[in-house]
């Protein structure tokens, strides 16, 4: 080794040490604000990115069976009934996957079953899935498409040569499922890619044929002989039911109320109970959004409002509707803050969007006490009191319970 190449190793080494030493006094510093960021990293994406609920666990041991069966169902029939022209083959994708966003997705059985158990009173089971599944095979039919593709190229004496390719595809033609029965337009084009030249049939626009959900429109209408006029309203709460499993949520609720028997308190002064629970409210009794379907005012989605709304102002007194036990007083995203009162006899109370809770977790309520103040927090666009009325775990019409008196 020459003496340069020593002093060079020497220097070398010497800038490490110094290098080590100055770092040395930040290094604590240095890993606690890479521990910090992947901390913020890992709580964003558990908080912000839901994934699609999988998880069975929280669920009652018969739902979880059914919700298991149900993945496993529609798993199966998202390989069943490909067809090429008239001959079944087997699993195809075009080359978009237009097929994945019509694909009977096991939230939409398991809201179909759960709907079915909800009109029918049959006990969803194996048989009943199956035969409710047979009802909803998906069929996509395709058809061979032949692309060309033409590259020019210049050969070793200056000479334009052309070389001709051929690959087989396969186009989505039609797809007919529980979403829609729907048709694909192709038109045969030239793509000019610098010195290539692809020829084939692309992909323009799809069209509907017929109705959306027209499949379950007609399964509705023939196997659960829902009537015409609540064939919409059933129908929506079925989509929203499979939705919500989709955001994540678990939202039981929507399969289980029974939106059609909405009964309203036509407006006048007072409200009187009808059996043992008194109006929460005390001194507002203007309902502002009654039970039933609606379109959600934030979201903009057609769906259940599971509860009853009253105008009333901040800080207003949001009372307990019987003598309970509260099982639940938090935040909750969609409810805000929040307190649910179990009562026994199998009915639960619920009171949202509060600017305060006044009671915790397993106290004892008496009827009439103060539980929250009304406010505006969770999904609201202002001031107001909701309050909800479970019974065996079904979601009922609160206004039912109410009737107006006096003047
Ligand atoms: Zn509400």
């Amino acid at each position: 080794m020459s003496i340069k190449n020593k002093a060079k190793n020497k220097l070398a080494k010497h800038a490490r040490k110094i290098a080590f030493k100055v770092l040395k006094p930040f290094l604590p510093y240095i890993l606690t604000i890479g521990l910090i960021f992947f901390l913020i990293c890992t709580i964003i994406d558990a908080v912000f990115i839901q994934e699609v609920q999988t998880d069975s666990s929280d669920l009652p041991e018969e739902q979880a069976q059914v919700k298991e069966m149900c993945i496993e169902k529609s798993e199966y029939l998202n390989t069943c009934n490909n067809l090429i022209g008239n001959i079944s083959t087997n699993y195809l994708l075009d080359v978009d996957s237009r097929e994945t966003d019509k694909l009977v997705e096991w939230s939409h059985l398991y809201s179909i079953m759960a709907f079915h158990n909800m009109t029918n009173g049959e006990k969803i089971n194996k048989n009943l899935l199956e035969k409710v599944s047979k009802e909803f095979e998906s069929t996509f039919i395709y058809e061979p498409n032949t692309v060309r593709i033409e590259t020019i190229s210049t050969d070793e004496n200056g000479n334009e040569v052309v070389s001709i390719r051929e690959e087989n595809h396969y186009i989505l033609i039609e797809s007919n499922s529980i979403i829609g029965h729907y048709k694909y337009h192709y038109e045969e084009k030239v793509i000019q890619n610098n010195n290539s030249k692809t020829i084939g049939k692309v992909f323009i626009a799809e069209e509907l044929i017929g109705e959306k959900y027209e499949r379950l429109k007609e399964y509705l209408k023939s196997k659960l002989m829902i009537k015409e006029d609540d064939l919409n309203t059933d129908i929506q709460i079925i989509i929203q039911a499979a939705n919500g499993y989709y955001e994540g949520k678990e939202n039981i609720a929507w399969l289980q109320a029974d939106a059609s028997n909405a009964n309203i308190i036509q407006d006048s002064s007072t409200i009187i109970p009808k059996g043992k629970l008194i109006w929460p409210i005390p001194g507002y009794t203007s309902i502002s959004s009654h039970f039933g379907m609606r379109v959600h005012p934030i979201t903009g989605a057609y769906k259940l409002h599971t509860g009853t709304d009253v105008s009333a102002p901040i800080g207003a007194r949001f009372v307990a509707m019987a003598d309970g036990t509260v099982i639940e007083a938090g935040y909750n995203n969609v409810y805000g803050n929040m307190v649910m009162i179990d009562h026994g006899e199998g009915i639960v109370t619920l009171y949202a969007h509060g600017s305060e809770i006044l009671v915790k977790i397993n106290q004892v309520v008496k009827k009439n006490q103060a539980v929250l103040k009304v406010g505006s927090t969770g999904y609201s666009t202002g001031p107001h009191a909701h309050f909800e009325i479970r019974i065996n775990g079904k979601l009922v019409n609160p206004e039912n319970y109410f009737k107006r008196g006096g003047i």
